[in-house]
C-alpha cells in the first residue's frame, strides 16, 4: 500500500472532535523529533515553527550521533525532509501566538499568527530559549564563532588554543577550570568584577589560568568572525582564539506561561515530568524549553519522548 494511503484511525465517540490529535510549537531538533515518531504513529499532527532555531549562527552542529559537524541548516532539512512520507503531519511556517486550555472539554485551542485558529487534544511546546548575551561590542557579531557557551559543543573545536573565559560572579572560575580541559591558555576575564575569593584565585593560578579584572571596552574580531582579541578599557589588549560565555536565557515564547505550567523559578524553564508532561495536563514540552541538559541529540530525545508520552495518552483516551 502507498504510504499516503496510510489512513489515521477513526475517532471514537467519546472522544472529543478537534482539527488535530497534536499540535507541536517549534521545528528545531525537539519538534521534528517528536513529528516523526508521532508520524509514524498515524497521528494528525501540525507542526508549526516561526521563526529560526537557536543554533542558527553557529557554523555546525556538533555532537550529534551520525551527524557531528553538520551545518544547523542542513540537520533541519533532513529532519523536515524525513517528515514528509507521513501524510498525516502538516508542517507550517507560522507562529502559534496563543494558547488555552478549555476547562470542559480539556482540548486545546491555539491562534497562529495568520489568524487562523485551531483545536487539538494535546501540545508540544519546542519552542527553546533565547541567549541573553552580554552588553558588549563585538559580542552579538561574534556569537557562534568567536563567542561561545558550550565546551561541549565547540570545546574540541578550539582544543590548545588561547581562550578567554567571560564571567562577572563566582560561577567564572568553575568554568574556566571546565574550559582548561580543552585549552592549557586559559585567561579569565571579569569586566571589572573584583570579588572573588581568594580560594577561587588561588584554584585558578594551581591549574595556570590568569585573571584580568579591568573593564571590558569591546571584542575585536577577524573576517570570518572568530575572535582576534579582547580590547580592555585601559587600553590593554589579549590575544584569543575565542571567549567563553554563560549567557542568561529567556524562553523563547510564552505559551508554558499563558497555558498555566510551572516554571522554575531559578533558571526560568519548564517544568516536565519523568514523561515530559508540564504541570498542565495534555501539555508537554521538551528540547531547551525544560531543564534537561542543551544539546541538540538531548532535545531531540525529549521529543521523542513527549511524542510517545502523547501517543500512550493519547490511546488511553481512545480506549476507555
Ligand atoms: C551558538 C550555538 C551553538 C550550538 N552548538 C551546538 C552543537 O554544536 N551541538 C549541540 O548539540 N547543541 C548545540 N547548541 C545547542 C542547540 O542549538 C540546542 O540545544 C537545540 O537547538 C535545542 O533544540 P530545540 O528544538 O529545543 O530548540 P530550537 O532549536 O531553538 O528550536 C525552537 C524552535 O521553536 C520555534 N518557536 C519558538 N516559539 C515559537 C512559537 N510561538 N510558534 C512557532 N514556533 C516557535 C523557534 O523559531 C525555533 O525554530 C548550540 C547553541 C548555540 C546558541
Amino acid at each position: 500500500m502507498p504510504v499516503s494511503k496510510r489512513r489515521p484511525f477513526k475517532r471514537p465517540r467519546h472522544v472529543p472532535a478537534t482539527d488535530y490529535e497534536v499540535v507541536i510549537v517549534g521545528a528545531g531538533a525537539a519538534g521534528l523529533s517528536a513529528a516523526l515518531i508521532l508520524g509514524r504513529c498515524r497521528r494528525r499532527v501540525l507542526l508549526c515553527d516561526g521563526g529560526r532555531t537557536r543554533n542558527h549562527f553557529s557554523p555546525a552542529v556538533h555532537g550529534f550521533l551520525s551527524r557531528d559537524g553538520i551545518k544547523p541548516q542542513e540537520l533541519l532539512q533532513l529532519g523536515h525532509g524525513q517528515l514528509k512520507p507521513y501524510a498525516t503531519v502538516e508542517q507550517r511556517q507560522n507562529c502559534v501566538n496563543t494558547a488555552y486550555k478549555d476547562p470542559e472539554t480539556g482540548t486545546f485551542h491555539l491562534t497562529l499568527d495568520s489568524g487562523r485558529e485551531v483545536t487539538t487534544r494535546k501540545i508540544i511546546l519546542a519552542t527553546g530559549v533565547t541567549d541573553i548575551l552580554p552588553t558588549i561590542e563585538g559580542m552579538h557579531e561574534l556569537w557562534g564563532r568567536g563567542v561561545l557557551h558550550c565546551p561541549y559543543c565547540h570545546g574540541y573545536e578550539i582544543c590548545d588554543q588561547p581562550v578567554a573565559v567571560y564571567g562577572t560572579d563566582k560561577s567564572v572560575a568553575g568554568f574556566a577550570l571546565l574550559i582548561s580541559r580543552w585549552s592549557k591558555n586559559v585567561a579569565v576575564c571579569t569586566d571589572g568584577w573584583t570579588s572573588m575569593s581568594e580560594h577561587a584565585r588561588h584554584r585558578l593560578q594551581r591549574h595556570g589560568i590568569t585573571i584580568h579584572e579591568q573593564p571590558i571596552r569591546r571584542l575585536v574580531g577577524k573576517r570570518n568572525h572568530q575572535l582576534r582579541h579582547v580590547e580592555f578599557k585601559d587600553g590593554s589588549m589579549l590575544t584569543r582564539h575565542a571567549i567563553f560565555i554563560h549567557p542568561s536565557q529567556k524562553q523563547r515564547s510564552d505559551l508554558a506561561a499563558q497555558l498555566g505550567c510551572r516554571v522554575l523559578q531559578r533558571s526560568g524553564a519548564v517544568w516536565v515530568d519523568k514523561r515530559i508532561q508540564t504541570s498542565v495536563f495534555g501539555v508537554y514540552a521538551a528540547g531547551d524549553t525544560t531543564p534537561a541538559a542543551q544539546q541538540a541529540l538531548v532535545a531531540a530525545a525529549e521529543g521523542a519522548q513527549a511524542a510517545i508520552s502523547c501517543n500512550e495518552q493519547l490511546t488511553r483516551e481512545e480506549c476507555a
